[in-house]
């Protein structure tokens, strides 16, 4: 996949300046042994690299010199990291296959490498953007940003390359930008090194500029902070609406600002900018990775669409802007950027995935998205409760993916639905809150448990009695499927336990979820005929096998309510 790298880049374990602080861990790892993992480590990397991993990878090099030790170096010396891993040139995802792809494959939601292609399209014609869309956003959108990395073949990635390295990708990205970028995106170059107090601080004021790694990121014990800030530089044209930042985390960010909420044209920018660098450079990509650059978390795409929105209704009721966001594959921030305050109620809504989907569907999805967050926003200020449509919302998504990861038909999903839209919409307030109520106390006790097993067991047992209760015996599950669904949880979960109450929530929508599909059997052929069967139970609705389904589904309404979502929400959080 990588072509080779023709430079060597040598890169030193332990990073040796004098101003570098030392790790929480108490001293840099110096890759002579399989790294001391504590419970303090929280990232992919630790979950994936087994003792065998590490000793069959230990050895392994890259052309330019990257090793196992560099790759994870992050990882160990900054246990709160989610992702923990780094690649040192394009090489790096080839040599080291075996500890990327999984991480991969944790962080963008079962996304194989190894199997599925990645399809880019940047064209902004294939965008669905009306006119009357244009007019609702700019009422309420005070600036849109989108971006994206690409780093430039043949040269090493910032945490292992050398000062020579690094000045030789400024110096082709500066003359892209001077010679290359014309018309709109005409403008100058900055090195960070060489910008005065003042243009330092209208750039950051306005949002434009980049920090210098600190100690608590990925970048920095990775040793993409060495030598600041030599070789580092931003360009942005005359208007500030295109920007490029040069050798931060990757070679090159791209991004397209604007100070209104025309998303269309934004990124008809985003595409110029990309496309300029497709015709003058060799551009990190491969049709299974998508674009590459240092980190598995912006592979892909690589793409953030961004508006900042003035949400004043939901700015009160934070944790439904973020069940909203989660329903509408959106993610939230603050005002700042990530982990930052939403100062005056403005907020950072941006799409949340990045590979798998092209870059126009991560853009649509954040046009509808935002269509459908304002219209919410718009009956929350006429004190409409929101609460339990933005739930089933976003509980329907999550059910229809699971359901599908198991085989079932789209068609026999929705059946699943309209039933359980029907039994809930026939709830009163308070059977809600009884239900909600009880739901809760499960939850609490399966927090209780102290490993993933027996939080799994208790679920099962919940799930149960809770079925007995209500006069239906449940099927014992296949003991082979059973394996199976405890290994992709495990698998999910990096045999963590459940430590938060929306993880074991999402432990029990999985469960319950499978419950379901227990009715459905796996062959296709006994599915035919299952399904015939459960058709005609479903036209008698007075039926017991009607009255089982029902309450199955219901208790997986209830309790799929932010599966995958909070994950990634908390993954994000300990993103760099
Ligand atoms: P990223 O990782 O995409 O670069 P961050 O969350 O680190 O995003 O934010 C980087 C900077 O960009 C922050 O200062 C943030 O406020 C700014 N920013 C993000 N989205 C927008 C937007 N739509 N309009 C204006 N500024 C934005
Ligand atoms: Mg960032």
């Amino acid at each position: 996949m990588a072509e080779s790298t023709e430079l060597k880049c040598e890169p030193k374990i332990v990073i040796e300046e004098k101003d570098i602080e030392t790790p929480k861990t108490g001293a840099q790892y110096d890759g002579k042994d399989f790294p001391k993992f504590t419970d303090d480590h929280k990232s992919l990397m630790k979950t994936y690299l087994t003792k065998d991993l590490y000793n069959k990878l230990k050895d392994k090099k890259t052309k330019s010199g990257v090793t196992l030790a560099h790759v994870i170096k992050t990882g160990v010396d900054t246990p709160h990291l989610g992702v923990g891993a780094t690649a040192g040139d394009e090489e790096s995802w080839e040599v080291f296959a075996e500890l990327f792809n999984p991480i991969i494959k944790g962080w963008h939601k079962g996304y194989d490498v190894t199997a599925q292609k990645h399809k880019s399209n940047l064209n902004p014609d294939d965008l669905n953007f009306t006119e009357a869309t244009l007019k609702s956003f700019n009422k309420a959108v005070v600036s849109t940003r989108i971006r994206a990395a690409r780093s430039l073949r043949g040269h090493c990635l910032p945490s292992n390359t050398t000062k020579e390295d690094r000045l030789a990708v400024e110096k082709k990205l500066r003359d892209i930008f001077e010679n290359k970028f014309t018309d709109d995106l005409k403008g100058t170059y900055y090195p960070l090194g060489k910008l005065t107090e003042e243009q330092t601080k209208e750039l950051r004021e306005g949002g434009f500029l980049f920090q210098k790694p600190r100690p608590t990121n990925l970048l920095y014990f990775s040793g993409a902070a060495r030598d600041w800030p030599e070789g580092r530089g931003i360009f942005h044209n005359d208007k500030k609406t295109a920007l490029c930042w040069v050798n931060e985390e990757d070679h090159c960010r791209i991004i397209s600002m604007s100070k209104d909420g025309d998303l269309k044209s934004v990124f008809k920018r985003f595409c110029e900018i990309s496309n300029t660098f497709e015709k003058n450079a060799k551009i990190m990509y491969n049709d299974t990775h998508g674009y590459v650059g240092t980190c598995p978390s912006n592979i892909g795409t690589g793409m953030r669409a961004s508006v900042m929105v003035k949400l004043e209704n939901f700015n009160m009721n934070v944790t439904l802007l973020e069940e909203a966001c989660t329903a509408l594959d959106l993610q939230p921030r603050g005002s700042k950027g990530e982990h930052s305050a939403a100062e005056g109620a403005k907020w950072d809504i941006s799409n949340k995935q990045r590979i798998g989907f092209s870059e126009v569907e991560l853009v649509q999805k954040l046009i509808d998205g935002l269509t459908q967050l304002l219209k919410w926003e718009e009956r929350l200020s006429n004190n409409e409760e929101l609460k339990d449509e933005i739930a089933s919302y976003r509980s329907n998504k999550i059910a229809g993916q699971i359901l599908r990861g198991m085989d079932m038909s789209q068609e026999d999903i929705q059946k699943i639905r309209n039933l359980v839209t029907t039994k809930v919409n026939a709830l009163t307030n308070s059977e809600r809150e009884t239900k909600r109520a009880e739901a809760q106390k499960w939850e609490d006790e399966v927090m209780g448990c102290k490993t993933l097993e027996e939080q799994l067991k208790k679920i099962d047992e919940i799930l149960k009695k809770k079925g007995e209760e209500r006069g239906m015996k449940l099927e014992e599950l296949e003991k082979s499927r059973s394996e199976d669904l405890t290994k992709k949880i495990i698998e999910f979960y990096g045999n963590k336990r459940a430590d938060t109450q929306d993880r074991v929530r999402a432990l029990f929508k999985a469960i319950a979820g499978f419950g379901i599909f227990k009715i459905k059997p796996a062959t296709k052929e006994e599915n035919k005929d299952k399904k015939e069967d459960n058709e005609e139970k479903k036209d008698k609705p007075d039926t017991n096998e009607t009255e089982k389904t029902e309450s199955k589904t219901e208790e997986v309404a209830e309790k799929k309510e932010t599966r995958e979502e909070t994950i990634e929400r908390e993954k994000n959080e300990e993103k760099n």
